[in-house]
């Protein structure tokens, strides 16, 4: 890992000679203090860099939106596994073999904890972890589940969504905490590493302010009273609170809890009474609740949303970023009827 750092971050510059054996190691570990040493080290980082990524920092992030936060800050240092791809539900994940194999190697595994992903002891447990296990939400300020009574309702797949709602990222204010707590994270288990973690961090934690101040701007020409959306399921609380926008959903806060018909037919008269105007399907959710809310209220769909999970490379979110641009673009024109 070392070398590898040192390979991107001092090779800028040098007349790279390469080929130095083993003993130009030694030297890599005090180059940094040692200037006249710096050629002679980079170039032995090099020649290690070149023999494979085997040293980088083995890491696993559960989904694919956590997985880009963790690879703005890593990058290259590491070899990173993320458990749900894109496009795919967390709440109904069930892990394989396979994920237990990825689990096993990992030094880290990042979380995103407040119960979003239920699955995780049995998997740590089936795979006799032995990493340090880092729930990236630790320090925000989570709101109770809006589903909470609902998700009592006798779903018994084995998910316990616990009292908290877990997506606490759709707040780009909580997405910086996790930023600092994998920064955080990857210094204690790759202390070599720190300053280029660090550096990273910032960097990104610089566009996450940006992205904030973007979405605020998107949204200030949009009176409070017309921030309304209907959503399929409850993803959007902290993004609601943290930009001012009611989301209404008929489901409970988990996408695998189905929604009663008393429970559609109160949404529907909700939408007559406040004259809500957009209405969304998300990449994770059967579209056929919001389809039926369509045809029952005359309202079109207005697009899609992204919630938890990213899409595939190319698509509408590719990165947490493009993901919360591409939504409060959605949003605010859907309400703007543009
Ligand atoms: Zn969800």
């Amino acid at each position: 890992m070392k070398r590898r750092h040192f390979a991107t971050s001092m090779l800028v510059g040098m007349g790279a000679a390469w080929g130095l054996g083993a003993t130009g190691l030694a030297a890599a570990q005090g180059a940094a203090a040692v200037p006249a040493q710096a050629g002679a080290a980079a170039n032995a980082a090099s020649a290690s860099a070149a023999a494979g990524a085997a040293a980088a920092l083995q890491v696993v992030a559960t989904f694919s939106i956590l997985g880009d936060l963790v690879r703005q800050v890593g990058g290259e240092r590491l070899q990173l596994d993320v458990l749900i791809g894109p496009d795919s539900d967390a709440h109904v994940f069930q892990p394989r073999p396979s994920h237990a194999r990825q689990v096993r190697e990992a030094r880290l595994l990042f979380s995103n904890g407040l119960g979003f992903e239920g699955w995780i002891p049995r998997l740590l447990q089936s795979a006799a972890f032995r990493g340090q296990h880092v729930v990236v939400s630790r320090g925000i300020a989570a709101l109770r589940s809006a589903g909470h009574g609902h998700a009592h309702g006798g779903h018994g797949h084995g998910h316990s969504h616990g009292e908290h709602d877990p997506h606490a990222w759709q707040n780009v204010a909580h997405a910086r905490v996790y930023v600092r707590n994998i920064a955080d994270a990857l210094c204690a288990a790759d202390a070599a590493g720190c300053d280029f973690y660090r550096q990273r961090a910032q960097a990104y934690d610089d566009v996450l302010a940006q992205l904030d101040a973007e979405i605020r701007a998107a949204w200030a020409p949009i009176a409070p009273a017309q921030r309304k959306v209907i959503v399929s399921h409850d993803a959007f609380a902290y993004y609601g609170q943290a930009y001012g926008v009611r989301f209404l959903s008929a489901r409970g806060v988990s996408s695998d809890s189905e929604p009663t018909a008393r429970g559609i037919v109160r949404l529907v008269q909700q939408i007559r009474q406040e004259q809500v105007r957009a209405l969304f399907v998300e990449n994770v959710t059967d579209p056929r609740l919001i389809e039926q809310i369509a045809r029952e209220t005359g309202l079109r769909p207005a697009g899609r949303l992204y919630s938890d999970a990213l899409s595939a490379p190319g698509g509408a979110a590719p990165t947490y970023v493009d993901m919360l641009r591409h939504n409060t673009q959605a949003l605010t024109r859907a309400i703007l009827g543009a």
